[in-house]
């Protein structure tokens, strides 16, 4: 069975603006998102048995990565963004990360996002549930941002040199699993400084993007 590039996104549809439907294409158009077809997933409330570590990310936890300071004030901190369970290896390792529904402001909940020390080294998502997108943004700040679609069964690339960002544009959870390195480092400090180039937005009920002003 062979796919086009549209059906790698085709569940996201009714999601996204037009305009952010277009911008996928360049994902999709170099490779960076495949797609297993699975038909459901069903997750049980006890994801992981005996994780090397958990963390939780709640909105305190978060403070300076959302673009509507006045927003993210108002918000009750106390609520969580997303869980990730992590299961270290010699070589690879792997987390399973849960992330909420959710909005400060008309920005998505998101995670934090972050390059990879040494930043030749890549990362594999397989998501399982839920509607989502991946921001993908290069260091050498010439090069076009990313934003790749992320649906149930979306097997997603973050490249080498790509610092990366997961969105989650739906009303529910969204589940994936991420294969990585296990001697990479992840650097938050670029992104709290100078964020990512787009913001993913609600408007008018659908997730769209618009150019970060305050990217530096
Ligand atoms: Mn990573």
């Amino acid at each position: 069975m062979s796919m086009t590039n549209e059906d790698l996104f085709r569940d996201l549809l009714p999601f996204v603006s037009d305009k952010l439907a277009k911008k996928f294409s360049e994902s999709t158009g170099i490779g960076v998102v495949s797609k297993l077809d699975i038909r459901s997933v069903t997750l049980g409330t006890s994801l992981m048995l005996k994780p090397n570590k958990t963390e939780e990310r709640r909105l305190k936890d978060m403070e300076g990565f959302f673009h509507d300071k006045e927003a993210f004030n108002k918000a009750d901190k106390e609520k969580s963004v997303y869980r990730i369970c992590y299961f270290n290896f010699d070589g690879l390792s792997c987390a399973i990360t849960v992330m909420s529904s959710g909005k400060i402001g008309n920005e998505y909940f998101l995670t934090k996002g972050h390059f990879h020390r040494p930043l030749e080294m890549s990362e594999i998502y397989i998501f399982l549930s839920g509607q989502g997108v991946s921001i993908l943004q290069r260091k050498d700040k010439e090069k076009p941002v990313l934003i790749a679609p992320l649906t149930r069964g979306t097997v997603a690339y973050a490249p080498p040199f790509y610092a990366h960002r997961t969105v989650n544009i739906g009303n529910d959870d969204l589940c994936w699993i991420s294969i990585f390195d296990t001697k990479a480092r992840l650097d938050y400090e670029p992104i709290l400084k100078e964020g990512f180039k787009v913001l993913v937005v609600e408007e008018d009920g659908k997730a769209t993007y618009v150019a970060n002003k305050s990217h530096i």
